[in-house]
């Protein structure tokens, strides 16, 4: 089916009624539309303001398979997005202001239009938690990473920092010692949010040296991260740590907010799905890190993407 109706002297006009709406354009979002337009189902993405998702805020990515010299994040998504465009989707880059899953077809709003769809796929993500500290956005990707697993090993033999408390910041400051000569935890309170076997991990690893009530005030640096400020909030004393980077793991926020009343979260707010890729809604599917908080990687958020798509088509052939 045309994606576009064009008419004489007029820009070409985007129709409003799709088999499929995806809502979210990162690797969950774009593996769901290659999947459902190569079977033929009339796909729309509708992209939200940052097409190609956390992977648009990295450098290079090592561990995509298919990619043996590695490749920078914002090329692998663009490359996603023009493999979902050659297979038929609709991709249109605006964001998504308002949700009907109550009354099918489903009704979805953006700040420009209203569109209509069979089934939807949300695969809206989810965003790190930002530190706050001054120079925190100025690093982003040089230096201060919210992901160890994508950009630990570009920190070999260096000295770190990671702040958080929680199960992640453990994982996290455990799985960098692979790499860095030391890693320094900075948490806020005297004591940690993480489960007793991580406490007890993190603990006995003698690369991993802990600061107590203590918060990061600036991060330093010229063309990369060399310096962190923190400041222990017990003494108000202030440390410089010479440092090459900065792993923030304070959490995630899934980015739910407009399903609110619509569809069903777990406890931490992510999307509870049932049959692997089904919300409590029937014809509404959800894929990627807006339900995932366990995984978090690209590779895992697009196999969701997969499964969803699959899920979609099963959907479609019987109810359509
Ligand atoms: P989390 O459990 O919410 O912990 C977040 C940590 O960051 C807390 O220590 C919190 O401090 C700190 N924090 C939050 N906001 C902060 C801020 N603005 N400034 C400084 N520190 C801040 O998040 P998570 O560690 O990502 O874990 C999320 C869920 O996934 C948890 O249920 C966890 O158990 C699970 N998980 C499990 C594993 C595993 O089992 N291997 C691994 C990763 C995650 P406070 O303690 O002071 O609040």
């Amino acid at each position: 089916m045309q994606a576009e109706i064009r008419s004489e002297n007029k820009k070409p006009e985007v129709k409003k009624k799709f088999d499929v709406i995806i809502i979210g354009a990162g690797p969950a979002g774009y593996t769901a539309a290659i999947y459902t337009s190569r079977a033929k189902r009339d796909t729309l993405i509708i992209s939200g303001i940052l097409p190609g998702g956390q992977l648009m805020l990295t450098t290079e990515v090592e561990n995509f398979p298919g990619f043996a010299k590695g490749i920078m994040g914002p090329e692998l998504m663009t490359t996603m997005r023009q493999q979902a465009e050659r297979m038929g989707t609709t991709i249109i880059d605006d964001e998504v202001v308002n949700v009907d899953f109550k009354h099918k077809p489903f009704k979805i709003l953006t700040y420009s239009e209203e569109y209509e769809a069979d089934a939807v796929i949300i695969a809206t993500g989810a965003t790190p938690r930002k530190i706050g500290a001054k120079g925190e956005q100025e690093f982003s990707a040089r230096g201060v990473s919210y992901c160890a697993t994508c950009d630990g090993p570009f920190f070999k033999n260096q000295e770190i920092v990671v702040a958080g408390g929680g199960d992640s910041a453990m994982e996290e400051a455990i799985f960098l010692t692979k790499f860095a000569n030391k890693v320094h935890v900075i948490h806020r309170k005297d004591k940690l949010r993480a489960s007793k076997v991580m406490q007890d991990r993190a603990f006995e690893n003698k690369k991993i040296q802990f600061h107590w009530n203590t918060i990061i005030e600036e991060i330093k640096g010229n063309q990369k991260v060399s310096q962190i400020t923190v400041k222990d909030v017990t003494t108000s004393k202030v440390e410089t740590l010479e440092v090459g980077g900065l792993f923030v793991a304070i959490g995630h926020e899934p980015n739910t907010k407009l399903f609110q009343g619509q569809i069903d979260f777990d406890a931490q707010g992510y999307i509870a799905l049932k049959n692997h890729t089904q919300t409590n809604v029937e014809g509404v599917f959800a894929a990627g890190d807006v339900h995932d908080h366990r995984y978090r990687q690209a590779i895992t958020a697009a196999a969701f993407g997969c499964m969803a798509a699959i899920d979609v088509d099963k959907y479609l052939a019987e109810h359509k």
